[in-house]
């Protein structure tokens, strides 16, 4: 009796110090089993050991093994609820969402440099009543050079400065070759500006390989250099603001004739001279010209009815200007600490 007392004593501290360390539901789940099971639990060896025990004292120790089981029922009662408590106080923390945190601002794209500027001066041509056409980047021989009056033996069809895909066929050198896709499809009158990306074998601060033209041509009836030296002037104004001015000087371009070299006043220093128009107080912009007669021909239209005039801008050279930025590869190197100054 005594050794089945002592035993009991010993089987409650053992689950006061297993209970202690239970965590979880399922580990609580086990130690129940342990001690209430009903085939192997200790509650039930206890009982069998009662059978065992003279008569006299059956009564009494039956009491205490009682006492023992109503004891571990009622803990493991209350530890049950405690750890079913816990548990749902680490469900609702998951599930918590402080709504007066501030968000996490995504990256938010924007245009390029590049795409901002050509979209500027569509929009102004745009305005003047131009259309916007475009041509193939890989270009027939004919297209990029033949059509447009440039000989075999001039400098720009060097290898220096083209790419040849083979024999007849370029990367073309300028967006000029939209203008004869332009002429052969459409009767005049007509405005069109031809923006696109052109490509030479030339790199260095102000030069890529890949750069952005817009090409600019009007054909009709009575068409005259007047006309072009007013939608420049205006293209200028729109471009850079009221007090931008225009000079022409004389040049040569096969395609046109006559051609000029076109300036705009120097939009840093107004025209006082500074380091970026070098002290000349003017700024190249543009290049352009009347549309030379055997252009004309060559597409089949009659040079005796039809003139027009035919213009031509770098936009990587507006955007450079425009922003201030000194090296053009900056545009292309897709950095977007860079980029994103442009929103
Ligand atoms: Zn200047």
């Amino acid at each position: 009796m005594k050794q089945v007392l002592e035993k009991i004593e010993e089987y409650k501290k053992q689950f006061e110090e297993e209970l202690n360390k239970i965590e979880s539901l399922k580990a609580f789940e086990e130690l129940r089993v342990k001690y209430l099971g009903r085939k192997a639990g200790i509650v039930k060896s206890l009982l069998d050991l009662l059978r065992t025990v003279d008569r006299e004292f059956k009564p009494k120790l039956g009491q205490e093994i009682n006492k023992f089981k109503v004891f571990v029922e009622q803990s493991l009662k209350e530890a049950g609820e405690t750890i079913k408590k816990k548990q749902q106080e680490l469900e609702e923390k998951k599930k918590f969402f402080d709504i007066t945190l501030p968000g996490f601002k995504g990256l938010e794209g924007g245009k390029h440099p590049l795409t901002i500027t050509r979209e500027l001066i569509e929009e102004i041509f745009v305005s003047m009543g131009y259309d916007i056409a475009s041509g193939p980047e890989v270009e027939s021989d004919w297209y990029n050079f033949e059509a447009l009056g440039i000989p075999k033996t001039h400098p720009a069809r060097d290898t220096q400065d083209t790419f040849y895909i083979s024999e007849d066929v370029v990367l073309r050198t300028h967006t000029s070759n939209v203008q004869i896709h332009v002429m052969k499809t459409r009767k005049p009158p007509f405005k069109v500006i031809m923006p696109g990306r052109v490509y030479r074998k030339d790199a260095d601060i102000t030069h890529s390989p890949m750069f952005h033209q817009i090409e600019g041509l009007v054909v009709g009836e009575n068409i005259t250099f007047q006309d072009l030296k007013g939608t420049l002037d205006t293209f200028l104004k729109k471009l850079f603001g009221e007090k931008a001015r225009l000079r022409l000087r004389p040049s040569f371009f096969p395609f046109t004739e006559p051609s000029a070299e076109v300036d705009v006043s120097c939009i840093m220093c107004g025209g006082e001279g500074c380091r970026v128009c070098k002290g000349s107080g003017w700024l190249e912009i543009l290049g352009a010209g009347m549309v030379d007669p055997v252009v004309f021909e060559n597409v089949g239209y009659d040079p005796e009815k039809v003139t027009g005039f035919a213009f031509g801008l770098g936009v990587e050279r507006i955007a450079m200007l425009k922003y201030g930025i000194s090296d053009i590869r900056l545009f292309f190197d897709n950095d977007i600490r860079f980029l994103k100054q442009f929103r």
